[in-house]
């Protein structure tokens, strides 16, 4: 009897030691741009894209592998469980995880100027509902971009009750996030650290804002909305 209970303490053990072994310390990494850097240009310049992507981007998805010995059970959550949750965690987590899940929807729903299509059918009722054109949400939507004080994200959501809603978030929290006011699904995402157009617009974030909607990716953000609604 003792001789099996040790037996089942080792065997406990290597199970341990096992699953421990298959966690995988960086299990985040920087996907490429899906298009080239300069593919945005002239809205976005290629300069801007290298370093938003190849040096901002590059340091949230390292900073937020940091967090993996400290948090191991990061390694086997969808970014999206994570921030759902993102309120059992450091600032290190929140703003990190914030920023990888960002700039991954980010890069996803722009398109080079000429493939950016157009709202499906769905989308456009939905948006004519809520706020009774295209203009109107583009115009709501650009006023939560330059009213945001500091950096931070302007958002396109559909909220708990299939309602689309204009909101913005600070820093790198967004609404999939449990400590965030208005939660809702992500359908479109404009970054709004000087980061993010300052070589070119400088000052001027409104101008960015407003030349932003030449790359929206209706494609893409057609397909958020029709997985939202589902
Ligand atoms: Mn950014």
């Amino acid at each position: 009897m003792i001789v099996k209970t040790a037996k089942s303490l080792l065997v406990a053990t290597l199970i341990t030691l096992g699953a421990a072994a298959t966690i995988n310390a960086e299990p985040f990494t920087l996907a490429p741009l899906p298009y080239a850097a300069d593919a945005l240009a002239p809205v976005i310049d290629q300069e801007t894209m290298q370093i938003h992507h190849g040096r901002h981007h590059q340091a949230y998805v390292n900073n937020l592998n940091a967090q993996v010995a400290t948090f191991p059970e990061l390694a086997t959550l969808p970014l999206e469980a994570i921030m759902s949750r993102i309120s059992r965690y450091n600032d290190a987590v929140r703003n990190n995880a914030g920023g990888h899940y960002n700039h991954q929807l980010f890069w996803q729903i722009m398109a080079p100027a000429g493939q950016s299509g157009e709202p499906s059918v769905e989308l456009y009722a939905a948006i004519k509902r809520d706020f009774g054109s295209v203009e109107a949400m583009q115009s709501a939507f650009n006023k939560a971009a330059t009213t945001r004080f500091g950096s931070g994200w302007a958002w396109l959501i559909l909220d708990e009750n299939n309602k689309l809603v204009v909101t913005s978030t600070a820093n790198q929290d967004n609404p999939l996030m449990d400590v965030v006011d208005i939660q809702g699904t992500p359908l479109l995402a404009l970054d709004i650290w000087e980061h993010a157009y300052y070589l070119q617009y400088q000052n001027k974030r409104g101008d960015y804002a407003t030349a932003w909607w030449q790359l929206v990716n209706w494609h893409k953000v057609n397909e958020l909305y029709g997985a939202a609604t589902l």
